[in-house]
Order: C-alpha cells, then structure tokens, then sequence
C-alpha cells in the first residue's frame, strides 16, 4: 500500500505527502513552513519524520516553505542538478541529492522514478512513487505529454494529475496574450482536456485513483476539472474514483 494527501494544489502554493506507512515523502514545499508543519500534523506526522523532499521545480508555488523549514530540521532533498544549486543557497545545511530522469532509487521501501516534463523551469521532473504492487505517478506542471511520460506512467494504479485550466476561461480571463501563449503552451500547464488525454494514455483496469491537482483559480473550477475527467473516465469505460486536491487546505489519504 501506498498513499498521498495533498496539503495545498495550486498556482498559489503546492505541496502533497505519500507514505508507504514506514517511509514518508514530501513533493514539493510552495507553502509555509507553518502550513506544512500543521497539514503534516493532520497526517498524524512531523518534519522530523520526514524520509526525503522531492523538488519538481524551482517556481515559488513548489519552494517557498523550504527556507523556513531548513533553519530549523536537517532536511534531506532531492532534485535537478541544475535545482541543486538553488536548494544549496536556501538550505545550506540540507543533504542533497542529483536526480536524473528515468533513473530509479529507494529512499526507505518507495521505489522512485523521476520522469521528465515539459515546463518553464529548469530540469522540471514528475516522479513515480512504488512501494510493494502499489505504483502512484506524479505529474504537474507541464505543457505536453512526453515520451518519458508516456513509457514511465504504464501501469500506475494512482495518478495525481495538474488539470491546470479550462480553455475558454484562459481565452475570456482578460489576460495579457503572452501569458496566455504561456500558460497554453508546450512549456506551461496541462489543460483540463490535455489531463484527459494523460489518462487515455495509461487507462488500464487497474487505474484506481486520479487526484487532480494544480487547479487555476481563475481560469478552472474543481466542479469543471472535475466533470471533465469523470465524462472522460466513463469514456474509457473504467471504474476509476476522480477527486481534486483543494486549493488551500489538506485532502485526506487516499489509500493505493
Ligand atoms: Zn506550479
Ligand atoms: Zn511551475
């Protein structure tokens, strides 16, 4: 068994925590250390019991938390090469560790898989996390699907997904058309139909759970997201549960 909560999903800060029961996770720390400190404690956890942050990339909404958080606990972090020299200037005492993407390692009993993605960021990675049967992919902030993407997501039994915006609501938002060229694009976000097409993708019986995460709040709502994934679910005839991660407060365990 493997699980995650998300403690907050969006462009205004992320962070989620997946644990095998005997080894805990953090992806990302785009909140406060406060914030982290208590969505943690709802897990029934602490900093202290953390095994390992994994880094996606270097956008305030995914490292904010970190500099706060490293004053305090010896932190043990792994990322990019090219993220490394970030963490190194903001948490100066924290054990890093270089990532590359498809190489696989253990941090306790979970099995990890960095994947490569397409965003506006240095080296961005998504991850696979393994424990046992159980396989959970992990995938935010990226503009396209791809290839590694395509061969590292075979088989996951639960997906956390960014379903970042709806495209009339990005075209009608009022935003200036660079941003919207940006956020549309192969280096920005995956749109509430692009997140469909991740599913088609890797739909098999045994596809359980999709989390949607990394939801606009002003170009998507989680009612929108969230009716787009079940119709596209009920396409592929699976029986696979769709929820989304709140915005700004913790979603409980979902069980893998
Ligand atoms: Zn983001
Ligand atoms: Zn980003």
């Amino acid at each position: 068994m493997i699980r995650i909560s998300t403690l907050a999903s969006s462009s205004k800060g992320n962070a989620s925590v997946i644990s095998s029961g005997s080894t805990h996770l953090l992806v990302d720390t785009g909140i406060s250390a406060l914030r982290i400190r208590k969505g943690l404690e709802e897990c029934g956890l602490s900093i202290n019991q953390i095994d390992g942050i994994f880094y996606t990339h270097e956008h305030s909404d995914h490292l904010c938390g970190l500099g706060v958080l490293a004053k305090k606990n010896v932190l043990s972090l792994y990322c990019s090469r090219y993220l490394s020299r970030d963490l190194r200037g903001i948490a100066p005492s924290a054990k890093l560790t270089y990532i590359e993407p498809g190489c696989s390692f253990e941090v306790g009993n979970i099995t990890i898989t960095p994947i490569e993605v397409s965003h506006d960021a240095a080296d961005p990675l998504g991850y696979i996390f393994q424990h046992g049967d159980a396989k959970l992919g992990y995938i935010t902030d990226t503009g396209r699907i791809t290839r590694s993407m395509r061969n590292l997501l075979t088989g996951v039994h639960a997906l956390y997904l960014e379903s970042n915006y709806d495209p009339q609501m990005l075209q009608d938002s009022g935003r200036p058309y660079d941003i919207i060229e940006r956020i549309s694009g192969d280096w920005g976000h995956l749109s509430n139909e692009q997140a469909a097409e991740v599913v088609a993708m890797v739909a098999h019986d045994e596809l359980r759970h999709i989390i949607l995460g990394h939801i606009s709040p002003e170009c998507n709502t989680p009612e929108i997201a969230l009716q787009s994934m079940q119709t596209a679910v009920q396409q592929l005839g699976l029986a696979t549960q769709v929820c989304v991660a709140p915005q700004s407060c913790r979603l409980n365990w979902v069980e893998i």
